[in-house]
């Protein structure tokens, strides 16, 4: 079993390899090659300050909280995004969760903090949404956690993975919000023993959708005495 888990990393390896040769790295936004994204293009992206719903932080204008949130808030909040999941972001994100994540995170991580200050988060602990270790497996990183390790490097508040994901849910961008938040609840358990017992913890992933992965997360923390969970994405789905 261990031998042919090895043997997979390698092939992934292998074929991550093959794929820097024949096909290398290219900015997505102005196609400059040897870089995922380039340090000029970065500046050009506009952070999202809103208009969002003040819970969920999806775009919304008019009342403070959006319709969902009227009807059925998340535990959740709130949601907060550097920027809004369209355009070149798409690709962008494309890019950072299954070739480029390592070495984007760079350029990143700076605009990040900069939109965590501007929209006003706060927290004690940035704790990144886990992958099912069989993803991990195969793609070799994190994009939650490598996001959530340069934003703790910028903004000097501690990173911790608090948090495991033991069952590997299907992929979830077929479904609509009832049937995530059924897909998602009873994924994750806890691992932080009583490390964030009453503090202020931030979520971090790439991208927010729906909520219900972090929604699911939020829960489990909550139970074990985390005073409130907020979450921090690199993006986020109108
Ligand atoms: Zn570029
Ligand atoms: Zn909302």
């Amino acid at each position: 079993m261990i031998q042919m888990q090895a043997f997979k990393r390698g092939a992934w390896t292998a074929y991550r390899w093959l794929l820097d040769v024949f096909m290398p790295p290219q900015c997505v936004m102005c196609g400059r090659v040897e870089t995922w994204l380039c340090d000029g293009c970065v500046q050009k992206l506009p952070l999202f300050t809103g208009p969002f719903c003040s819970r969920c932080g999806r775009p919304w204008e008019g009342s403070p909280t959006c319709r969902v949130c009227q009807t059925k808030p998340l535990s959740v909040s709130p949601i907060r995004s550097a920027y809004l999941f369209q355009g070149n972001v798409r690709d962008l994100l494309h890019a950072f969760k299954y070739r480029g994540g390592k070495s984007m995170v760079r350029q990143l991580a700076r605009p990040m903090a900069q939109a965590w200050r501007e929209l006003g988060m706060h927290g004690n602990a940035l704790v990144p949404v886990p992958l099912h270790p069989r993803r991990l497996d195969q793609r070799g990183y994190n994009q939650a956690e490598i996001l959530a390790r340069g934003l703790a490097h910028e903004l000097g508040i501690p990173m911790l993975r608090a948090l495991e994901r033991v069952r590997d849910t299907p992929s979830q961008t077929r479904l609509n919000a009832q049937e995530r938040r059924k897909n998602v609840a009873a994924a994750f358990t806890y691992t932080a023993g009583d490390l964030l017992v009453g503090k202020y913890v931030t979520l971090v992933d790439d991208v927010a959708t729906t909520g219900a992965t972090l929604d699911a997360c939020a829960t489990v923390l909550l139970a074990q005495g985390v005073e409130s969970v907020s979450a921090f994405t690199l993006a986020r789905a109108p």
